[in-house]
């Protein structure tokens, strides 16, 4: 089998309402859907993050990737993804939508689903957390969330309509003694619930430190980078040893897994099917963190449904997956796949696909009515908070 073509579309979804976080505020999501077509007529379905960026790395990969045999993974990414490749230019983000076209393609030249190309299921279900994020007003003027009253309402909203039994709390866009409020507020409301905070490393360690010790006795599920770096997290770590630290920003590719290990730098890695280099690649870095003794959480950047499935079959393989992989899912509005957004079952979760390969396909119609859209509204990965000009920059906050 060969590759004959590689496509790609960007594509914008309008959100619920317009999310905030530590630096900035997001609109709507924007992804580029890709198309890898072989000579016998198979076409595997891949996504990654947008941006203009991401289009030119997939623009250089594309000859390197015509006549290549789709089965032969290894090959391939030492061609297009070389680890000096990843760290000196930032490949990573485009071979891994690619790849996962890769494997979409073998599972339905085989009829198996990925998952049982990376070591098989051992869930059939994986249980997501609520997103809970600040939010303004949408063009409706609805779903603001501006303060612990509006955070409760939203959390029970989401409880109500799609049982999830965890819930993450997205920090660092007010003062952290408000935040700190707001989160015991949800531990009563929630007692039997797991809580997770993240800050996106907004926090000095001093005030790290200090929203630790505060929530002491509030049964924190994990704390998500609260600060930026690895020796900072170390001395977070350090100075608030009853807290579990995970990370996606300080500890996000293969080559932080041994240091954040051996430098006792936090508990939960959490695994990204772009950032990690591909679901099988995902999966890899999921065993070796099972080598050296970690739990492992998955990360969530705002995915379509292509990215959602190749999450879900990540985590159907991941034996020591013991938390609930977050997914900003739950605020898309529509999605281009078939049948519109996956539907979440009792618990928060999503059933692992059954069908060949990654078990979606695209709605045509749905992604040339989101292409369009894409035109006006592409977005970057940093868009200014307009109520907090400024914080686009990457400086701890507090
Ligand atoms: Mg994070």
């Amino acid at each position: 089998m060969k590759i004959v073509d590689v496509r790609w579309t960007p594509a914008f979804i309008p959100i619920e309402a317009p999310l905030r976080y530590a630096f900035g505020s997001h609109p709507g999501f924007s992804r580029i859907i890709i198309e890898v077509v072989t000579d016998e007529g198979i076409v595997g379905l891949g996504e990654c993050y947008g941006g203009a960026s991401r289009e030119g790395q997939l623009a250089e990969m594309r000859p390197l990737l015509l006549g290549e045999d789709p089965f032969e993974l290894e090959r391939i990414r030492w061609k297009l993804a070389a680890p000096t490749a990843l760290k000196l230019f930032g490949h990573v983000l485009g071979y891994a939508g690619l790849e996962f076209a890769l494997l979409d393609i073998q599972g339905q030249a085989l009829n198996r689903p990925v998952c049982d190309l990376i070591g098989g299921r051992v869930r059939n279900e994986v249980p997501f957390s609520a997103y809970l994020f600040y939010r303004y007003p949408n063009a409706k003027g609805e779903g603001e969330v501006s303060n612990a009253a509006q955070m409760m309402a939203f959390a029970r909203e989401l409880v109500r309509r799609y049982g999830f039994t965890t819930l993450k709390y997205k920090n660092g866009v007010l003062p952290p003694d408000e935040e700190i409020e707001t989160f015991q507020a949800l531990r009563e409301e929630f007692p039997k619930h797991k809580i997770r905070l993240d800050p996106n490393a907004a926090w000095s360690v001093t005030t790290a430190v200090r929203v630790a010790r505060k929530l002491h006795q509030d049964d924190v599920e994990y704390l998500e980078d609260p600060v930026w770096g690895m020796r900072a997290m170390k001395r977070v770590n350090a100075k608030a040893p009853w807290v579990t630290l995970a990370s996606n920003m300080s500890v996000f590719a293969f080559d932080d897994l041994e240091p954040a290990a051996f430098a006792d730098i936090l508990d939960v890695p959490l695994l990204d099917v772009h950032w990690y280099g591909g679901i099988s690649r995902a999966r890899l870095a999921g065993q070796v963190c099972e080598t050296l003794g970690m739990d492992v959480g998955i990360h969530s950047g705002a995915e379509f449904g292509i990215s959602q499935a190749a999450t879900i079959h990540l985590a159907a393989a991941l034996p020591n997956l013991t938390v609930a992989p977050d997914s900003h899912y739950h605020h898309l509005t529509d999605d281009v796949i078939e049948g519109g957004k996956l539907p979440y079952g009792p618990g928060g979760t999503l059933a692992v696909p059954r069908g060949p390969g990654l078990g979606v396909k695209l709605d045509r119609d749905k992604l040339a009515r989101y292409a369009e859209m894409s035109r006006t509204q592409q977005m970057g990965s940093w868009i200014e908070d307009p109520k907090r000009p400024g914080a686009v920059t990457h400086q701890p906050k507090w």
